[in-house]
């Protein structure tokens, strides 16, 4: 398929990425990143969220390591920390130093049992101190520091900071208690980071994946209390009562955006619409290590899903998110003009440096690891004493040995890609020249505007670089 060019008036720069993420959430980009353990944990949800995006957390973890996942990204960079991290006056200097490397903050609030501000511990007060063993309370700086009441404005919180020449302004309320902290460090980052994905608090968004078999209700409410904003119920075959109850349960007992998915048919976004979703998720098979339709022999190809879904979708309003498939940034711009209002990626992100995973080094070229979540090297998921926790994404939930597993992934490499910014940015830049090809402004006018056009196997090979042998790799583009 390509995207037919018509009249334009307009710079590519001009285009406005924004749109609807879920019936509640905007994104002002509309790139995903995928529930998989070799894409997105807390790290890569940060990234993504401070691009304009949103990282779904995958779900190969125990509950309590996903909770804590969705604790890091809300904690990460914030108007205000609402619940900050804090330690008590006997902790000792390696407790703290040991909060700060798992939160990646400066240092901390120190409050007595009552949740009284005592006072704070800082990388300056620690940096000059060999004996880690000592207590908090003979290094840090006790009260009397300068705070805020809770409710103090942004400005207000700023010229605090500035006159103090201070890092962190703790929150008390009229007894004393710890109730937030505003960091300089949040200030300098709204400023890096202009289009990130807040919640009204100024928090990073993030998301989470639960599926609808065994412990996912218990899940479900563990990410809720953490803060997540959206949960997706991410299932492969999403057509399906299981689904639908689901997201009926959690539309009726809470305030959480709530997806369903995966569907690739006008049928199935219509059941999860019914079932009272805030977006629908839709591929079966499209993925880059998927093998449902080899294996089942199912699933329909993603451009038509995506189209089909749309059909469901846009009269009642509930965005659809096309997932799987995307190799390139023009594959965004034709999912857009198919009726999708964000895109989830999995290979297209697994190569950056925040995705989950070390560097692999191979004959000096760099690579890192990427595989379905429904591969054996999932199921067996070594890093986690052999745990597998989304077994049932394939509606394998009860198979016990890994020699009954019908797997329906694949193992693999991409090669590394440097940071999520690096490579949003040509994603995004892509999306804009694709807007302007198609006069464009606005993502409601792609889908308007987008005429998607058939090719046959000359006019892709035409579509590619040809007749040519590459010498020099470009950002963008990384061979058939
Ligand atoms: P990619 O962006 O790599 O083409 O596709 C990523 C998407 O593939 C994921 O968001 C998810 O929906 C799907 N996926 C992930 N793992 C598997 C798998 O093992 N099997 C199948 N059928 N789909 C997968």
């Amino acid at each position: 398929m390509l995207l037919v060019p018509a009249y334009s008036d307009m710079q590519p720069g001009e285009a406005s990425t924004q749109s609807r993420l879920s019936r509640g959430i905007t994104l002002n980009i509309p790139l995903v990143s995928a529930a998989m353990d070799t894409v997105t944990e807390a790290r890569m949800a940060v990234a993504m969220a401070r691009q304009g995006g949103i990282g779904i957390l995958h779900r190969n973890l125990s509950i309590e390591e996903q909770a804590t996942h969705v604790d890091l990204v809300k904690r990460s960079e914030a108007g205000m920390v609402t619940n900050p991290v804090t330690c008590t006056p006997d902790d000792t200097l390696a407790d703290v130093e040991r909060l700060c490397a798992t939160y990646r903050i400066s240092g901390v609030p120190v409050t007595d049992t009552d949740g009284r501000l005592v006072g704070i511990v800082t990388n300056r007060d620690m940096r000059f101190e060999t004996d880690q063993s000592r207590p908090v309370r003979e290094v840090m700086t006790p009260m009397p520091l300068v705070t805020a009441p809770v409710g103090v404005s942004s400005d207000g919180a700023f010229d605090l900071l500035r006159k103090n020449k201070i890092e962190k302004l703790p929150l008390v309320d009229s007894e004393g208690r710890l109730r937030g902290l505003i960091t300089v460090k949040d200030f300098t980052k709204s400023e890096k980071y202009p289009l990130s994905t807040k919640d009204a608090d100024g928090r990073l968004m993030v998301g989470a994946a639960i599926g609808v078999a065994g412990d996912a209700e218990e899940r479900a409410k563990a990410l809720i209390d953490a803060g997540v904003d959206v949960i997706i119920v991410d299932v492969a075959q999403g057509h399906s009562k299981g689904l639908a109850d689901m997201i009926g349960k959690l539309k009726a007992n809470s305030k959480v955006q709530v997806v369903g998915g995966n569907i690739a048919t006008r049928a199935g976004a219509q059941m999860i619409v019914d079932a009272g979703a805030d977006a629908v998720k839709v591929g079966v098979g499209p993925g880059s290590i998927c093998t449902t339709r080899v294996v089942a022999g199912v699933g329909a190809p993603q451009i038509t899903a995506i189209h089909q879904a749309s059909l469901a979708c846009a009269p009642a309003g509930v965005p659809v998110i096309g997932d799987g498939g995307l190799q390139y940034s023009g594959d965004i711009a034709k999912a857009i003009a198919a009726g999708a209002d964000t895109v989830m990626l999995g290979s297209l992100l697994a190569g950056c440096e925040e995705s989950p995973g070390l560097l692999i080094f191979i004959n000096g070229k760099q690579f890192k690891s990427y595989r379905g979540m429904g591969s054996l090297g999932a199921v067996r998921n070594r890093e986690r004493g052999g745990a597998s926790f989304s077994k049932d994404r394939y509606g394998q939930a009860e198979v016990s040995s890994e020699e009954k597993y019908i797997p329906e992934g694949i193992e693999g490499q991409v090669p590394y890609r440097g940071p999520v910014s690096a490579v949003v940015h040509q994603l995004v830049g892509g999306l804009h020249q694709g807007m302007w090809y198609t006069g464009s402004r606005t993502i409601a006018e792609l889908h308007e505007k987008g005429q998607l056009m058939p090719i046959t196997a000359a006019g892709l090979k035409e579509s590619h670089p040809h007749d040519i042998q590459m010498t020099v790799e470009a950002p963008n583009y990384h061979g058939r």
